[in-house]
């Protein structure tokens, strides 16, 4: 029988697993399916990330509503309004052979009369986010004081977005005497306060170890000096040609520069943080779906439970403020049973992070070594010939071979490999030749792999006491400074008082803005000090990158085609690695057509 019928699944919804092709009930969807159809009681479920948690609670549901009734019966409260529509277009998936199902998504950012309608004709769940769920009952556009389900999904997230009060409102319009199931991948004490809160003596249903992260997922660190960051991740981009990844940062901000220099070293890369609109953030991940942009540079909230399947890697281009958070980050990859790596670039000051993220997942990270310029041209080499080695026949060049094999008449055929991989791999090998080793060693001082001379160390007489650690103070200068993501560092926050480094370049524009500087009421001294006298002189970091003056901030319009798929873009002034000029590997080659997107459909084709 079926694995699914035996957990008590009516005939359709086992016909629409099979559709489907989900073969086996994952852990949680095997301790909470049977249990929700039992009985009617409430439910605490924590289940790591890409576990299935969705159809855990969705089958239940859909198993339990009535469907000849018109009356709204089941809420789902999801975190964003990615979630929101990823949960509602699963749930119609669920019920496909639920003749007569409604299943309604309420988000803000998209019209209200709408939404309002599609209620009104009778949605008998409607998927929501606080927000704009609060909205429409004030404005008695929906009617919850019938349901009998209500999902929190994402309980965790939902919090420590803010929306505890917006559910508390919420669930005081739905009748006491209805089933509440929490989902959660961590239980942080929000969490068990909202089940005590809001719930009647939950059954608690654990998979894995509480917030422990995928088995699937493998955990890599790689040490680099905080200025090598960008390069490092380029070198992890060029040495997994078939890379899929989300790539996280810290702050919208530096979601957004990443994402930008990405695209303009010629990476197919998009950006996705709240500051973009709904359309640009649809946008976005709707290529993101369709494989068209292989990097996806994403803040935490942004991406959030997004399921996409396949995703090869998750990079942590700056480790998270919340080291919990590392669970949700890495969950990204190893989904549905499909292994991921994790990886993550830290400089020498993050390395005690890695180990309390071990305590929290445990597992070991490995400790990898960025890849030298050496390795990725010869990656990159047979990634190509294995493209070429698997690329069919286009018999549309039958009529120009003549002329083609004319031309290489003498050539014997192990010079023409030769050569026509001398195309390619001189490319990144230009690139590449002069590349440093980005590796910091981890024996040696609180260096961030900079030279001395060119950098110069701050007093500023604002502290812990003042609210601020390192990464706070470190956001702050940089954004009243106006300086790029790694402009500001070897911040040292003691109570009242705090350093900083800059590079020399910067040195007037500090001690000017500081002057008269006043901040709430209170003025904000900065000298500077002395130079800390045991930095190595390492070289080779200096080198300035330009001031990446592209960054606007809000992202453009859907128009721009780069921001698709940088290898659409004209190509423009590349950095390059070694700090010398050059243009980025990931440029066109001559013989790439200007239109292409060649990674994309290097992709497509294989992944069928
Ligand atoms: P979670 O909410 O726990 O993060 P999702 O519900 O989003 O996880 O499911 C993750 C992925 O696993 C989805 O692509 C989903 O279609 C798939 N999936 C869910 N259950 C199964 C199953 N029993 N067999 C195979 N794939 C599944
Ligand atoms: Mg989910």
């Amino acid at each position: 029988m079926n694995a699914f019928k035996q957990l008590g699944l009516e005939d359709h919804l086992v016909q629409a697993i099979t559709d489907i092709g989900f073969e086996t009930p994952s852990e949680v969807q095997e301790k909470t399916i049977p249990l929700l159809l039992d009985q009617d009681s409430d439910l605490v479920a924590l289940a790591q990330t890409g576990t299935g948690k969705t159809a855990a609670f969705g089958f239940p549901m859909l198993q339990k509503i009535d469907i000849n009734s018109r009356t709204t019966q089941g809420l789902i409260l999801s975190p964003t309004r990615e979630l929101c529509l990823q949960i509602t277009n699963e749930m119609k998936l669920y019920g496909k052979h639920c003749k007569g199902l409604n299943v309604t998504a309420i988000y803000g950012g998209a019209s209200i009369t709408d939404q309002a309608n599609q209620v009104k004709r009778g949605a008998q769940i409607i998927v929501a986010t606080p927000g704009r769920m609060k909205d429409m009952i004030s404005r008695r556009l929906v009617d919850i004081s019938k349901i009998e389900y209500a999902v929190l999904d994402e309980a965790d997230e939902m919090l420590n977005m803010g929306f505890f009060e917006d559910i508390t409102e919420i669930l005081s319009y739905t009748p006491k005497e209805k089933s509440t199931w929490l989902f959660s991948a961590t239980m942080p004490k929000e969490v068990s306060l909202i089940a005590k809160k809001f719930m009647n003596s939950p059954t608690e249903v654990t998979v894995g170890h509480k917030n422990m992260g995928s088995k699937n997922v493998s955990h890599e660190y790689f040490l680099v000096g905080a200025r090598d960051r960008y390069r490092a991740l380029k070198r992890l981009a060029d040495a997994n040609p078939e890379i899929f990844s989300v790539i996280f940062c810290r702050t919208k901000r530096d979601t957004q520069k990443v994402a930008e220099q990405l695209i303009e070293d010629g990476y197919s890369a998009g950006a996705l943080h709240g500051d973009l609109s709904q359309n640009q953030r649809d946008v976005v991940m709707k290529s993101f779906r369709a494989k068209q942009i292989q990097m996806l540079v994403a803040t935490d909230v942004a991406a959030r439970g997004i399921d996409v399947d396949d995703i090869t890697h998750v990079i942590n281009y700056q480790l998270p403020d919340e080291i919990e958070t590392y669970t949700h980050r890495s969950g990204r990859t190893g989904r549905a049973g499909k292994s991921g790596i994790s990886m993550v670039i830290v400089s020498k000051s993050e390395v005690r992070k890695i180990k309390s993220i071990e305590r929290i997942i445990q597992k070991e990270f490995i400790k990898k070594e960025v890849p030298s310029g050496m390795e990725i041209c010869e990656v990159q080499l047979k990634a190509l010939a294995n493209k070429i080695h698997d690329t069919e026949i286009n018999h549309e060049i039958d009529p120009y071979l003549n002329d083609i094999n004319t031309l290489f008449e003498d050539v014997t055929k192990d010079e023409l490999i030769k050569k026509f991989f001398s195309v390619e791999f001189t490319r990144f090998f230009n690139y590449y030749k002069k590349s440093k080793d980005l590796n910091t060693q981890s024996n040696s001082s609180h260096d961030e792999g900079r030279s001395n001379d060119n950098s110069t160390r701050f007093f500023i007489n604002i502290g812990s006491k003042d609210g601020y650690d390192w990464m706070k103070l470190k956001d702050f200068l940089r954004d009243t400074l106006q300086l790029n993501q790694d402009d500001v560092y070897k911040v040292d926050v003691k109570d009242s008082f705090a350093f900083f480094n800059t590079d020399v370049a910067h040195k007037d524009k500090v001690l000017e803005f500081f002057t008269d500087f006043k901040q709430d009421g209170r003025f904000i001294n900065v000298e500077i000090t002395e130079k800390k006298s045991r930095d190595r002189n390492r070289g080779g970091g200096g080198g300035r990158r330009s001031g990446g003056g592209g960054y606007g901030g809000g992202g453009r319009g859907r128009n721009d085609r780069s921001r698709n798929s940088g290898s659409r873009s004209d190509s423009r002034g590349r950095r390059s690695d070694s700090n010398s000029s050059g243009r980025s590997p990931r440029r066109s080659s001559d013989f790439k057509p200007s239109g292409g997107g060649d990674f994309s459909r290097a992709r497509k084709s294989r992944r069928k």
